[in-house]
């Protein structure tokens, strides 16, 4: 690990025995013609297909070619970080295993690199995936930008080419949850976007529904801001100023014309909706105590299993 190359590559891999062949020649096709050293890192999230096995036999086949096995499933973000962190290129990939990312653009975003960007990210100009998923992405990046307070850009997801910088700085976090394109935006530099068309996945399904990425946006949101809890302290003093004001019209009336016993239903509206207001509030605090929690067990984020090609 202690030998530097030009390029890294690193590919996340769970359960992609259909995909992972073609994305791997595909990627050495691109990157061979550029004459320079390189290593491809996959990093195998515990697949139960035979995707570690072909990723094993790929290394024999080719040096270049490195493979980590986690002892269990940590999750994409995990995985993306142990590659990150195992790389020694100058400059360094991240793409997934599945070709929804282009390995042809790769020589193109090294050059950029090359030339003095720190980063240049992949920007989707077409999504060729489910309407409603298109549609959680887009309000997701709309959140997500006006809460952090670096700047984001929309429809980039973790497809991207940086300097060993800044793959240092990524490696070095021991975040239990790391969001790796929030950290690449984290640290800031000059970077640039790279428009290209996202296609669809060779085979197989995707393994991000939409509840793991409303989890994942969830976590990107309470890593990087703390306005949510904020919020919530804007809504309190709201909601305080609101009861005392009308409970005050309603003592003045009691006093005045007496109270009449009609308000079954708003008051039922206003129990439930205060309610489930309690627990929504609970719900965002508890996202921060939680990771509070798994920071502080001190435990390390993933397990490496196997190693090939080292
Ligand atoms: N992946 C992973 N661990 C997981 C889930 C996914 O390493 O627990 C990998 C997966 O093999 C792929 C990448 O992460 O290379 C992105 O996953 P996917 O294509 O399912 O997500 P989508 O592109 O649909 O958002
Ligand atoms: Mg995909």
């Amino acid at each position: 690990m202690s030998n530097t190359c030009a390029y890294s590559v690193v590919i996340p891999v769970f359960n992609e025995e259909s995909c992972v062949e073609i994305v791997l020649k595909d990627i050495l096709q691109s990157i061979e013609p550029l004459g320079k050293d390189y290593e491809i890192i996959c990093v195998d999230d515990c697949s139960t297909d035979s995707s570690w096995e072909i990723i094993s036999s790929f290394s024999q086949k080719h040096p270049q070619i490195k493979g980590i096995r986690f002892s269990r499933n940590f999750g994409h973000q995990l995985a993306v970080h142990a590659g990150i962190k195992q790389s020694t290129g100058k400059y360094v990939a991240v793409l997934d295993a599945d070709g929804q990312d282009p390995p042809e653009i790769l020589p193109d975003m090294f050059k950029k690199c090359e030339n003095g960007y720190d980063v240049v990210y992949a920007i989707r100009t077409q999504r060729k995936e489910a309407y409603l998923k298109k549609a959680a992405y887009k309000l997701l990046y709309i959140i997500y930008k006006k809460i952090v307070p670096f700047y984001v850009p929309v429809d980039s997801g973790d497809f991207a080419v940086f300097t060993q910088k800044i793959a240092k700085f990524i490696g070095s976090l021991d975040e239990k949850k790391p969001f790796i394109r929030g950290l690449r935006n984290y640290y800031g530099g000059k970077q640039i976007g790279y428009e290209y068309e996202r296609k669809k996945r060779i085979s197989g399904k995707t393994k991000y529904s939409l509840f793991k990425l409303i989890l994942l946006a969830l976590n990107g949101a309470t890593t990087f801001s703390k306005i949510p809890l904020r919020l919530i302290s804007i809504f309190g003093i709201t909601i305080s100023l609101a009861s005392f004001l009308s409970g005050l019209y309603l003592l003045l009336r009691k006093l005045t014309v007496g109270i009449d016993l009609l308000g079954w239903t708003s008051t039922t509206i206003l129990i439930i909706f205060f309610g489930g207001l309690n627990m929504l509030v609970l719900g965002i605090i508890g996202e921060y105590i939680g990771d509070i929690f798994d920071e502080t067990k001190n435990r390390p984020p993933y397990l490496i299993d196997q190693h090939v090609g080292y």
